[in-house]
């Protein structure tokens, strides 16, 4: 397909350009940098690794700490296990600017949910063709962001190669920084006795280490969906506990002869047996905690304006500006249970545009108000806090919303069909749902769209 036309930045007149910093060059950092430029504003992107991709970047390394529990552990960004596909259709997946549709390259894969390297070699495709990567500054590390006198903001950042220390000041700063890193694990009575090798997801590679192993996964995620059938193939039990089945389910996963689905696990025990919610007892080798993730910020000094409770990150306005440092503090790409880029997209054409002062934010205090109200109708509903940014059920009109304050189309009918058609397949046919799709109507009005917006 003919590359999206660049529109020139020049014929954009903001009101306000600033001089901003990003943290983070994966997806949501380059999508923020694309849509900050083309805004007007003078960018630049620190990134601690030396590409692009941030999760993408499969790195065969793990952390030093299995848990993810030690401060001072060697921490690896990325997530990834080698086997990883998408669990989303490509063309929903995509940015809007920059459709992700088979290259016909040979050397790229050209299935619908494709393999990591694909993703990855899209984000530098994408880089490439709006020349995101002259924007990035690799190997710098963000160590310190906090707010100065009148109103700036200083980064310190530290030069990994040379080991320096740099504070420079902006005028604000969009936090990109990725929130798959940072272990969330389960709270299993007696695992300090417990003797067998305990781990996270994050951690997870390959499939050799489990061979002949008792394996037993926590959670129903992606993931853990994923990582047990991968490890299935080799490991002697694989044994998947879950919060979310009834507290007798013990059952063997269809099509399956080693892989078995227990309640949550109820205690471990210094004998090496761990003991599920259904009675069940099994002796096991590793406990694998698919529990997902923290988020973090190290680096970000607010004076306790913006925390981490329980994995709230707030207060935020709709989930980006928190109210009492905004436009000049943002965050893009906080929302979990979506198809990011995309959202990631519209959350930067916002933030680009409160910062131009092109698209008002309402006063603090309606800001604060609202997020009082969004707060109270998750605790009446039973939404517990760590599900603040969970978007499920409402990402797409999120999206169409931030759409509508910067005045570019909302999202196409075919990405929403596509992305719950995809969803719904995935529960009912985890093993196929990669392969076998029955929403061929879709794909041909996305490549229709396609066609039209290349033309
Ligand atoms: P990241 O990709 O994590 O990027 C953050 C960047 O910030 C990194 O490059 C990092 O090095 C940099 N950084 C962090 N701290 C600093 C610092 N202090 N200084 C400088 N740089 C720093 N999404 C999909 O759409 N489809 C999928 O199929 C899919 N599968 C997934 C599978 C797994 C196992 C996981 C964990 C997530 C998956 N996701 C998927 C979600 C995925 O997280 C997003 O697609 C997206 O990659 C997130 O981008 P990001 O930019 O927010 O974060």
């Amino acid at each position: 397909m003919a590359s999206p036309t660049i529109p020139n930045p020049s014929t954009i007149k903001p009101k306000i350009s600033s001089n901003v910093a990003i943290v983070g060059a994966g997806a949501a950092g380059l999508t923020a940098a694309r849509e900050l430029r083309l805004e007007g504003h003078h960018v630049v992107v620190f990134e601690r690794e030396s590409k692009i991709g941030g999760l993408w970047l499969y790195e065969p390394n793990t952390d030093s700490d299995p848990l993810g529990i030690d401060p001072n552990r060697k921490i690896v960004q990325s997530s990834l296990y080698d086997s990883l596909r998408t669990n989303l259709p490509r063309e929903s997946m995509g940015f809007q600017a920059y459709p992700f549709v088979e290259t016909g390259l040979k050397d790229r894969d050209q299935r619908r949910y494709p393999g990591h390297k694909e993703v990855l070699d899209y984000l530098e495709d994408y880089a490439k063709v709006f020349r995101v990567s002259e924007l990035v500054r690799f190997k710098t590390e963000v160590v310190r962001v906090r707010m100065v006198e009148g109103g700036k903001w200083e980064v310190k950042w530290r030069g990994l190669e040379k080991r320096v220390d740099v504070v420079e000041v902006f005028d604000a700063v969009v936090i990109c920084n990725g929130h798959h890193t940072e272990p969330r694990l389960a709270s299993i009575p007696g695992s300090d006795k417990w003797p067998g090798k305990q781990m996270h997801s994050h951690n997870y590679r390959v499939p050799d280490p489990f061979r002949d192993q008792v394996v037993i996964l926590i959670g129903s995620s992606a993931s853990a969906s994923d990582i047990c059938r991968d490890i299935a193939g080799v490991a002697k039990e694989v044994h998947v506990a879950s919060r979310s089945v009834a507290d007798q389910t013990f059952h063997i996963l269809p099509g399956h002869e080693n892989i078995w689905l227990h309640s949550m696990i109820r205690t471990a025990h210094q004998d090496g047996s761990v003991a599920f919610g259904n009675g069940r007892i099994v002796n096991a080798d590793v406990i694998m905690h698919c529990t997902g993730y923290k988020y973090h910020f190290p680096f970000l000094e607010t004076n306790g304006i913006v925390t981490v409770d329980d994995n709230r990150v707030g207060p935020l306005y709709l989930h980006v500006f928190p109210p009492a440092l905004a436009p000049s503090l943002s965050f893009v790409g906080l929302p979990l249970d979506v198809a990011p880029f995309p959202l990631c997209e519209c959350q930067s054409k916002w933030v680009a545009g409160v910062l131009s002062g092109r698209i008002s934010l309402p006063s603090m205090e309606k800001m604060m108000e609202s997020i009082k109200v969004f707060y109270t109708k998750l605790g009446a509903s039973g939404i517990p806090k760590h599900y603040t940014h969970n978007m499920e059920t409402y990402q797409f009109e999120y999206n169409d919303w931030l759409a509508g304050q910067c005045g570019c189309p909302g999202i196409e009918e075919w990405r929403r069909q596509m992305y719950y058609a995809s969803s719904k397949r995935q529960l009912a046919k985890p093993e196929t749902f990669r392969d076998e799709w029955e929403d061929q109507e879709w794909i041909l009005q996305a490549y229709e769209d396609f066609k039209q917006r290349a033309a």
